[in-house]
Parts: structure tokens; C-alpha cells; sequence
């Protein structure tokens, strides 16, 4: 009998078990309903075939799809943690070990620098599933790296920020991180480098109260959910219903807050574009002849007189 049960029953059981089939193969597009198989999803950069919808994108993703090949990702300073003791609920260290788990990254941030079509770029990337993207400590160290990169490589800063805004769980020292990455933005413009965010969704509270209004051009995402208080608080607040679209990137395009709505897909090289534009050398200076005799420095010299283009002055 022992062959039977150990060479055919098992035999038997692979012919008759179930494959295995991840549960993910098919997702729900949150806006129209619609399933879309997994690959399908992967192709269209997670945008949503049927209604256009941009999915949250995780930074893994985010870079790969931004930078030409080649590209690599920095390590962050670390900080200290928990330094308040916090406790809701649960430990925030606990809190922070879930997350960390559950992502496979330190904190909510990730800086990555490369080539964007061509064109050199630090890239700093926020992880909407590490703990709502919130920018603590960690965040606001990721952010003067990022800075201090940039200005290093002398290449522009481009931020791209999903985050709920400021990390409760460490008070003060969170709100401390919106002065700190403003700084962080003002050491890029010093050096005179671009300054670049890509607004996705969400861009909400001390994050789009800092750093993430303050770029040379502001790019969104479509239909991507931006501003400081939420629409219910504001609402409740005014007493007055709010148009529609508020606070969604199309809208904010139309109020003057954003520069640009970007497809995903045509977000690499409108950034690679933008770069270029903002880092070319001016026109080249036309030499302008004074006529002779002429002015007040008469019989004088003829020393022709350049006119320095504007747009060099990057
Ligand atoms: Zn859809």
C-alpha cells in the first residue's frame, strides 16, 4: 500500500488540487465601478480604461514610470523615533512597524535621482499607504536630502506628494517638518534650480500648507483631490454647498492654483519638456551697433553693446 499513498495519492491530488490564484488579479476601478484585469491596469500606468480614472500609484511604480532606465534610490537619514511617547489607540511605534511591514519602507517617503527624458532630476515620491502619507520627522528629513541633492547634482527638485498632511502621532514635531521642507525648497530656488511638483491624489492639510505650493510650476494629475480642510469641514463650516468639482485639480487648473493637468501617461515627458525649458541658456546676446557720432558719448567708443537675454538668467 505504500506505494499508493506515497506516489499516486499525491498524484492524485495535484491533478485534482486548485491552482493557486492570487486575489488580485482583477481590480475595482473606485470611480466607475468598472473590474480591470491586473495587466490591463499595469499597461495603463493605473488609469482606469473605461472612465480615465488615476488610481493611486505606489512610489515603487511612480519612479519607474518617471525616470528613464537607470535611476536609483537614496537612503535617508534616520530619526529619532517616537521621541513623544505616543499612544491613541495603539503605540505609534507599533503603528509605525505595521506600516513599515506592510510597505517594505522606513517611512512615508522616497527620494530617487536619475534622468527624467533625458534631463537630470531628484525626485522625491510620497507612499499615500505608509500611515496616509503623512509627513512626520522621517518625511521632512527625506525632503532637505532631496534638496540638498538636487543642489549637489545642481539638477532640479521635483515633489511629488500623496499625504494626508502633517503625522499626528508626533505634534509638534510634525508641524515643525512644514518651515523645515520650506527651507528645504528655498536652498533648490537659491541655487536657482527648478522647483517642480506633481500634485496627486490626495495633496491635503500641512503638506499642501508647505512645500507643495511652492514650486516654479505645479503639475496635477486629473481628478485628483487637493486642498487644506476637507470639503465636509468646509461645508459644515460656511454653511454653504460647494460647486462642483471643488478641490479637484481641474478645478484648481481653472482658479489659477495649478499650471498644468497632466495625463499619467504623458507625465514623463511634459516634465522632461518643462526642464528643459526652464534650464536652456538664454537666446544668444544680439549685438546691437550704436550708430556713430550719435548719444552722448560722442566721437566715442564703438564698442558694440550686447543685450543679455532674460530667460539665461537660470
Ligand atoms: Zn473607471
Amino acid at each position: 500500500m505504500n506505494w499508493l499513498t506515497n506516489f499516486v495519492k499525491p498524484k492524485i491530488q495535484a491533478l485534482v488540487a486548485k491552482k493557486e490564484v492570487p486575489d488580485n488579479l482583477w481590480h475595482k476601478c473606485p470611480s466607475c465601478g468598472a473590474m480591470i484585469f491586473h495587466r490591463d491596469l499595469e499597461e495603463n500606468l493605473h488609469v482606469c480604461q473605461h472612465c480615465g480614472h488615476h488610481m493611486r500609484l505606489d512610489p515603487a511604480r511612480r519612479l519607474k514610470m518617471l525616470f528613464d532606465p537607470g535611476y536609483q534610490t537614496i537612503e535617508l537619514p534616520k530619526v529619532l523615533v517616537d521621541p513623544l511617547k505616543f499612544r491613541d489607540q495603539k503605540r505609534y511605534t507599533d503603528r509605525l512597524k505595521e506600516a513599515q511591514s506592510k510597505t517594505n519602507r522606513q517611512d512615508a517617503i522616497v527620494v530617487a535621482h536619475g534622468k527624467i527624458d533625458g534631463q537630470g532630476a531628484v525626485a522625491a515620491v510620497f507612499d499615500f499607504n505608509f500611515m496616509g502619507g503623512s509627513m512626520g520627522m522621517a518625511v521632512g528629513e527625506g525632503l532637505l536630502a532631496a534638496a540638498k541633492l538636487a543642489v549637489l547634482q545642481q539638477v532640479p527638485l521635483i515633489a511629488i506628494p500623496a499625504s494626508g498632511g502633517a503625522r499626528m502621532q508626533e505634534a509638534i514635531l510634525s508641524l515643525m517638518q512644514m518651515p523645515r521642507t520650506i527651507i528645504a525648497v528655498e536652498m533648490v530656488k537659491e541655487a536657482g534650480l527648478p522647483y517642480i511638483v506633481v500634485l496627486t491624489d490626495p495633496t491635503t492639510g500641512g503638506v499642501t500648507a508647505s512645500f507643495a505650493m511652492l514650486g516654479d510650476i505645479h503639475i496635477a494629475e486629473p481628478g485628483a483631490q487637493i486642498g487644506f480642510a476637507g470639503a465636509r469641514v468646509i461645508e459644515s463650516t460656511i454653511r454653504e454647498t460647494l460647486p462642483e468639482g471643488f478641490q479637484r485639480s481641474e478645478y484648481l487648473l481653472d482658479h489659477g492654483m495649478v499650471d498644468m493637468v497632466v495625463h499619467r501617461k504623458e507625465l514623463r515627458s511634459t516634465l522632461g519638456r518643462v526642464i528643459d525649458l526652464l534650464r536652456r541658456p538664454g537666446p544668444g546676446a544680439e549685438i546691437v551697433r550704436m550708430p556713430r557720432g550719435d548719444g552722448p558719448d560722442r566721437g566715442g567708443s564703438r564698442k558694440p553693446v550686447s543685450i543679455k537675454g532674460g530667460a539665461g538668467a537660470r
